[in-house]
């Protein structure tokens, strides 16, 4: 079954790379050359990436090759990876997709990258994104849209976009993104690729820019699920800088890995598909089930009934810690700063207080913001604002903090019990990839993009997308699976399971394959 992964078909995976290098079957060097050259030709196309550090890339593939047995052993020796680029890389540009880190080089590296970096990953770049994370298309990105890679006018999905369209398209074999509110898991089924996010903990945030920070979880894009628990076993674990990171043993994720689901109970919420689900997408999500059943799961019928208040909740929620997390950029400490006297009022403010009122450092603050963020990020600034201001505090954001709870029982109770299951089972996104530039004059239409990936954040619970079909278009589909509180062993042996019966992840996009 392994060698099933391998096959040159299939395209190389983090595995099949990392076995070569070790094996000296291949250098680092020749590794990371090789995904160089696959920016080069195809980013021009996907705008993947915001920053490419060829030259740091090959230095580090060149220590590797030169010290080969201090990193032979590593895990992750001469793979090269993709990071979204909302994570911190000392010396390496990060912006979060905005103008206001456009210039922004950080003097440390997150505790993922810091990782990936010691189990021997070479980072080409820093993959384009939604600007803070806040998008479900990618469209929201300060240096323009991400393009999938199966239909380059179509969204790669956001707002990992870059790294799952790099990944799709085989630049990288693996990608790190971050997930609020289904940032890796969405763009990862709209791409055709398998993306993980981990339980609230798993993984250290220390060094990621933060949104939403009680929902933002650090997980890998991958093209196999057992790439995906290669890479976790790098980066999960405590972390001292990270208050939040959890305690928990971190068993080899790998190992869970036996394709053996005999006796699994997967939770069907028949209910929550009934509605809004496009009818290829349905279908994709039966058969793949139906596939799971054939290898010994038990599919079990489950009432989420608060799901309907997933979405409102997750946007009360997400604005009321973005519009806190996001009142560090002032324009003093770092990042953009408005240039004193330059000071055209933002669209819309002409007919605010005279500016005599404001002290020249509020202006410069109001500038600065106005200035260095983009609109998307405005109105959920506003709105986090607004759900935490005295008055509507009880009515939204405690509300919602109630509501959160109500949806975590209905979880509780779906793996507890003499009916538990062991996991939960629906699609990842309602559709396939939609057109760019065919949501983004309605919000609303954009966050209903997420009805089946918020409650994972919301809950804490882990979540993997796995590639479970294509639409007639061509347009890749995918299964979410959301397992117990620190079960991704369990969860991803059912994922990896279903990978080994079925070929979808397979075929090259289009642009891959000319
Ligand atoms: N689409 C969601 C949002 O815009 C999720 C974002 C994320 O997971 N970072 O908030």
């Amino acid at each position: 079954m392994t060698s099933d992964r391998m096959t040159t078909s299939a395209g190389i995976t983090v595995r099949s790379v990392r076995d070569d290098v070790r094996a000296r079957a291949r250098s680092a060097s020749d590794v990371c050359r090789a995904a160089l050259a696959r920016i080069e030709s195809l980013d021009p196309h996907l705008h993947a990436f915001n920053t490419v550090v060829g030259e740091r890339a090959l230095a580090r593939a060149a220590e590797i090759d030169r010290d080969f047995d201090r990193w032979r052993d590593r895990p992750l020796v001469g793979v090269p990876v993709a990071v979204k680029d909302n994570m911190c890389t000392r010396g390496v540009r990060t912006t979060a997709s905005s103008r206001m880190l456009e210039h922004y080089v950080p003097p440390y590296d997150a505790t993922a990258v810091e990782r990936l970096e010691a189990a021997g990953a070479v980072i080409v770049g820093k993959t384009n994104c939604d600007e803070f994370s806040m998008g479900s298309s990618n469209e929201n990105s300060a240096f323009g849209p991400v393009h999938n890679p199966w239909a380059l006018d179509r969204i790669p999905g956001g707002t990992s976009g870059g790294s799952a369209a790099a990944v799709a398209a085989r630049i990288t074999p693996l990608a790190l993104g971050s997930d609020t509110g289904g940032s890796i898991r969405q763009p990862a089924s709209l791409c055709g690729v398998v993306g993980l996010k981990p339980t609230y903990g798993r993984v250290s945030r220390y060094g990621l820019i933060a949104f939403a920070s009680s929902l933002d979880q650090i997980g890998p894009i991958a093209r196999t699920v057992d790439d995906a628990a290669l890479a976790l076993n790098v980066i999960a674990g405590a972390d001292p800088r990270d208050a939040t990171s959890a305690p928990e043993a971190v068993p080899d994720f790998t190992a869970a890995l036996t394709g053996d689901v005999r006796g699994a109970r997967i939770g069907v919420p028949r209910a929550l598909l009934e509605h809004g689900v496009d009818v290829q997408v349905s279908r994709a999500i039966m058969t793949a089930l139906d596939t799971l059943a054939s290898r010994g799961a038990t599919l079990v019928d489950v009432q989420l009934p608060h799901a309907e208040y997933a979405i409102p909740v997750y946007y009360l929620v997400a604005t009321a810690e973005a519009s806190s997390n996001l009142a560090r950029y002032d324009g003093v400490r770092y990042g953009f700063r408005a240039a004193p006297g330059a000071s055209h009022p933002a669209p819309g403010t002409q007919h605010s207080a005279p500016s005599t009122q404001h002290s020249a450092l509020g202006t410069m603050y109001a500038q600065t913001r106005a200035r260095g963020f983009g609109p998307e990020v405005k109105r959920r600034i506003m709105l986090g604002t607004y759900v935490l201001s005295a008055g509507y505090y009880d009515a939204y954001y405690l509300k919602a903090q109630q509501v959160r709870t109500l949806i975590l029982r209905d979880y509780e109770q779906a793996f507890s019990g003499a009916d538990a299951v062991d996991a939960i089972a629906m699609p990842t996104s309602p559709t396939p990839a939609f057109k760019i530039g065919e949501r983004v004059d309605d919000p609303l239409q954009m966050y209903l993009a997420d009805v089946f990936t918020v409650s994972a954040n919301l809950t804490g619970l882990p979540a993997v997308s796995v590639p479970c079909g294509f639409a007639d278009n061509g347009l890749p589909i995918g299964l979410q699976l959301t397992g117990r509180r620190f079960d991704e062993a369990g969860l991803l042996r059912l994922a990896d399971a279903y990978q080994r019966d079925t070929e979808w992840w397979k075929p090259a996009p289009p642009i891959v394959t000319g």
